[in-house]
């Protein structure tokens, strides 16, 4: 008899991120992607990352699931760290802001665990973002998937599916305050 597999409801920022991570994480769970990023400044941006992460699982069966675009709410999330350096707490506030949503959506809607894409990022910690699911996970009563997805030759497999499939390769991280060219 084979076994169901668990579910898992995997956070992808982008179609880069996600073009191998939820192939191979297919092979142990049942994948569905959620595609929440309010931070991604401008919308037609934002439009585009969420096009290339559709076209990234388009032939994997894999379904794309879009969280609400709440801007406003992410600006006021991250308002007290908005003129922090790439890599600090505005960042962490970032993090902490798409895993709680990731993790109430994922036990709202009976997945077994929680990951994001976000470590296999080249400037993206583990170390800060993995506390952070693991904070949400406690909170939500949900597992949360703990990894450095660049590691291993992860990134380098990143690179590579995401060239074949020919996916938009975008170059900032996403907000407003990335894009500032100061
Ligand atoms: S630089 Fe990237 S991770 Fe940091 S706050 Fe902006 S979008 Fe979020």
């Amino acid at each position: 008899m084979t076994k169901n597999k668990e579910k898992l409801l995997l956070h992808v920022c982008c179609g880069v991120c996600g073009a191998w991570i939820p192939k191979m994480l297919s092979e142990k769970f049942e994948v569905s992607l959620y595609f929440f990023n309010p931070n991604i400044w401008p919308k037609e941006e934002y439009e585009r990352r969420l096009d290339a992460t559709k076209k990234a699982v388009e032939n994997l069966g894999i379904e794309v699931m879009e969280g609400e675009y709440s801007e406003a709410d992410w600006l006021s999330a991250v308002a007290d760290f908005k003129d922090e350096p790439e890599g600090g707490k505005r960042c962490e506030a970032c993090f902490d802001f798409r895993l709680a949503e990731t993790a109430r959506f994922a036990k709202e809607n009976d997945f077994d665990w929680f990951a994001s894409t976000l470590t296999v990022g080249r400037n993206k910690k583990a170390e800060i973002i993995n506390p952070i699911g693991e904070k949400w996970a406690e909170k939500f009563g949900i597992s949360f998937f703990i990894a450095d997805f660049k590691k291993g030759g992860g990134q380098a497999k990143t690179d590579e599916e995401s060239k074949r499939l020919g996916l938009y390769r975008q170059n900032y991280c996403g907000c407003i305050y990335s894009l500032r060219r100061d």
